[in-house]
């Protein structure tokens, strides 16, 4: 299970032990959302979104919910992928500059392949 998940189930857990402690608070002893909202801060729409499964964007809920908050990471431009350490030069790149300056025949198959593969007209 992923992180994510667990977390998502952690505040899962969370709004259903507020919803079985609603009954002491209301007065005609049923379990309430409303009581599970209000306490959280949240919609009632929300809660229940929730309860079924459904992970929240906004930052705001998902902060309320002590869920992992979503960040717009940029992809490489280069490779297309996202790199963990954007300051470090991307591994695509710098194997390309790796074998930029090397003599076709050294150029180990796997490299030359790749360069017929990608239309790299470097060659
Ligand atoms: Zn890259």
């Amino acid at each position: 299970m992923s992180s994510t998940a667990r977390s998502l189930l952690r505040a899962q857990n969370h709004l259903k032990s507020l919803y079985r402690e609603s009954r002491d608070h209301k007065k005609n002893g049923k379990p309430s959302w409303h009581y599970v909202a209000l306490k959280m801060g949240l919609s009632v729409g929300t809660v229940i979104r929730v309860i079924k499964g459904i992970e929240p964007k906004s930052a705001r809920i998902r902060h309320a919910l002590s869920l992992p908050v979503y960040e717009t990471i940029p992809a490489c431009m280069i490779c297309g992928r996202v790199h963990l350490n954007p300051s470090k030069v991307c591994p695509i790149r710098n194997r390309e500059r790796r074998y930029r300056r090397m003599p076709i025949a050294e150029l180990p198959t796997r490299v030359l392949a790749w360069k017929l593969r990608h239309r790299e007209e470097t060659l």
